[in-house]
């Protein structure tokens, strides 16, 4: 009877419950993740007590970890090693140039089992000063540009995360028009503050997380400080009790994406080469103001005060996020 209404429960709540006694191959301390959460556009406009009063129907403990502004290598390719060693699913948040040049990350994003949605196409400064054409033509760019990378509209989700989370009426009520999903986020890690080690990053996540109890993790996987921090904060969570929860939307989306050879270059010109083998990364259960925001966001930081070391050391990269 207990079962029947749990099930009952997470009908009505759009809630889809998948294996959580699911293993992680190599690895039985992993932190795993322990369900699916299917949403649908419809259901849920605005996400994350940072901006909002709504958020994901998250229980006690329960964290969705979140990453925006890459794909950018080798910090994107480290965090996924990390997020498939701990059998974590994540989502991301990709920068439309940033997935153009680097299209077979986004693929192997894809084909490692995270949901994909978009931050705009090149991540403009002052998202919330914008015309709405310009809004317009930033969101519609990052998603041509990520579903081009992906090579299949259909793997990307409706997902998207305003740039600075500089959100204002307009710009929702255009994302909700065009059936996008806003997320901004419960606990901001703000990773990318300059010179954050590893262990700030760390404790200062772990203590916003603790006194909220659950919630959407933002965090950055362009930066070095985040990919160190990130084997640290799974073992945190594991340790403190904390289950991950994937969020996917309602809707088919293909098993995977063919791969492409990883090429050497950032270089937007050059073609990706799709590679012939069959693609490795199997998708495994997939288908299982009250702040501004602004101290919450790279933006407000890159553009206003120059590059971090790790953009000044992402050559090619310091263009795609120019001031515009
Ligand atoms: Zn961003």
């Amino acid at each position: 009877m207990r079962f029947i209404v749990a099930l009952f429960v997470c009908i009505v709540a759009g809630v889809s419950v998948s294996a959580s006694a699911e293993t992680c191959p190599g690895n039985p301390d992993a932190l795993g993740t322990s369900r699916e959460l299917t949403i649908s556009p419809g259901d849920f406009t605005l996400l994350g007590t940072i901006q909002y009063k709504q958020t994901l129907p998250l229980k006690d403990h329960e964290v969705v970890i979140t990453f925006d502004d890459g794909p950018l290598p080798p910090y994107t390719n480290i965090i996924l090693d990390t997020l498939a060693s701990q059998c974590v699913k994540a989502t991301y948040f990709l920068v439309g140039q940033m997935a153009r040049a680097n299209p077979s990350v986004v693929r192997r994003i894809y084909n490692e089992g995270h949901t994909i949605g978009t931050h705009s196409q090149r991540h403009p400064h002052a998202f919330e000063h914008l015309s709405i054409q310009r809004v317009e033509r930033e969101v519609h760019g990052g998603i041509n540009s990520v579903t081009a990378a992906l090579g299949d509209a259909k793997a990307l989700s409706p997902f998207f995360r305003v740039p600075g989370l500089g959100r204002t009426n307009a710009i929702e009520r255009f994302l909700e028009g065009k059936r996008l999903v806003t997320w901004s986020a419960d606990v901001d890690t703000n990773d990318w503050w300059r010179g954050s080690s590893p262990g700030a990053i760390v404790k200062r996540a772990m203590r916003r997380l603790n006194t909220k109890g659950r919630g959407i993790i933002l965090m950055h996987d362009i930066h070095r400080a985040t990919a160190m921090a990130l084997p640290i904060l799974l073992k945190e969570l594991k340790a403190n009790g904390y289950e991950v929860v994937h969020v996917v939307a309602e809707g088919e989306r293909p098993k995977s994406v063919p791969e492409l050879m990883a090429l050497p270059t950032t270089d937007e010109k050059v073609s990706p080469t799709v590679r012939t083998s069959a693609p490795s990364g199997a998708r495994q259960n997939h288908r299982i103001k009250k702040d501004s925001g602004r101290r919450h966001h790279p933006a407000h930081s890159y553009y206003q005060s120059g590059l971090s070391d790790d953009r000044m050391s992402a050559l090619g990269h310091k263009r795609t996020f120019a001031p515009q």
